[in-house]
């Protein structure tokens, strides 16, 4: 019997000697959030030390930092990319799992390097981006100032010149305003008066479609929107392009404000080609098209997705889809209710 529980004990401390010496920072914490155990490299991502914080609540070292907050929440979602509580330039990804009875592991992983190669990307971007701008512009003014009346037999080749300078400053452009929304942590927290844009939403569904599409407005909302109003008119912008874009001669797009029971939502519906179910978890990749010859056909970048989704990330908010092949298309923007503004007292509305 002895020497069974010996064994035992044995195992138990190869685990712990294991566990101790991993890359990854662990900790077992009780019901109450105490510290059980930490293994070695908690001391160097979490700042903790064992066996002086036996028992500390661990939200409580961590009052202030971001950390904490999500400790506090009960750390259901995983922290994606958070700074280690002793050293700011050191990025970890934090998760929490339960076990046994009540009891949970914490598991922090050191991603500087990956932070690191995603900013390098980032910057990459942002530059060559920025370094085709000008170019670009010179090229197009020149093809601008060429008169195809002058020289009739170019006509066509101008006309393919100009519209392809334009579809790749398009491209720039679109490529630099995502960088921008990449590098923004928080956006302007002003009031986006939502009847007004909505308005001018209308409008330029029906400037794109030109005639060629019944368009509908329905603000049954009543409500404004606290953010950005130039990047919120962007993303929803982007929205009632791309069905006027996707959407056949005759079809119908309505544009909706209205209430939810947890704050709000922004939608365009159309009656377009739709989008196969296995396109959908994809659409918001950069340059994911579904059909590539009638997104370049109809003018699109294929980045029109990826702006509406950083844009709504900032705002907390989501981007919902609903579309089936052959019958069309709802993209819906739900924002929580701490985003949904009452109208200001002097609104006749
Ligand atoms: P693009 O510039 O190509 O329109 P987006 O990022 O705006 O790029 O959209 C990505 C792809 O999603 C499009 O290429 C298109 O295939 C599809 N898509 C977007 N909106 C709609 C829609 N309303 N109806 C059908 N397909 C759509």
């Amino acid at each position: 019997m002895e020497w069974r529980a010996r064994r035992l004990l044995e195992e138990l401390h190869d685990v712990r000697d294991a566990a101790a010496s991993l890359p990854d920072a662990l900790v077992l914490l009780d019901a109450h959030g105490g510290i059980r155990w930490c293994n070695r490299s908690a001391e160097r991502l979490l700042a903790l030390a064992w066996p002086r914080d036996r028992d500390a609540v661990l939200a409580s070292r961590y009052a202030g930092h971001k950390l904490g907050d999500w400790l506090d929440r009960g750390g259901a979602e995983p922290l994606d990319d958070v700074h280690a509580p002793a050293d700011a330039t050191m990025h970890l990804q934090v998760t929490m799992m339960p076990y046994g009875h009540d009891q949970r592991l914490l598991l922090a992983r050191d991603i500087s390097r990956l932070a690191r190669l995603e900013q390098v990307r980032r910057d990459f971007v942002a530059n060559v981006s920025h370094e085709l701008r000008t170019p670009l512009t010179v090229i197009h003014g020149y093809l601008e100032l060429l008169d195809p009346e002058d020289v009739p037999a170019l006509a066509p080749v101008l006309g393919e010149m100009r519209a392809q300078s334009q579809r790749m400053r398009q491209i720039v452009e679109d490529l630099l305003a995502l960088s921008r929304l990449e590098m923004e942590r928080h956006l302007p927290e002003e009031r986006v008066q939502m009847q007004p844009l909505l308005v001018t939403l209308r409008r330029e569904a029906e400037a794109l479609s030109q005639g060629r599409h019944r368009i509908t407005l329905e603000d049954e909302a009543h409500r404004d929107l606290l953010g950005s109003a130039k990047d919120l008119h962007s993303a929803f912008g982007n929205l009632v392009s791309n069905a006027v874009r996707y959407t056949p001669d005759g079809g119908a797009i309505a544009i909706r404000w209205r209430r939810t029971r947890g704050g709000a939502e922004y939608s365009v519906t159309d009656t377009g080609y739709g989008i196969p179910a296995e396109h959908l978890s994809r659409l918001t990749e950069r340059f994911y098209r579904v059909s590539s010859s009638r997104s370049r056909g109809s003018g699109g970048t294929g980045l029109g997705l990826s702006i509406v989704k950083h844009v709504l990330n900032l705002h907390h908010a989501e981007l919902r889809i609903e579309s089936e092949a052959g019958i069309g298309s709802t993209f819906a923007c739900v924002f929580d209710h701490s985003r949904v503004l009452e109208p200001e007292s002097d609104d006749p509305r």
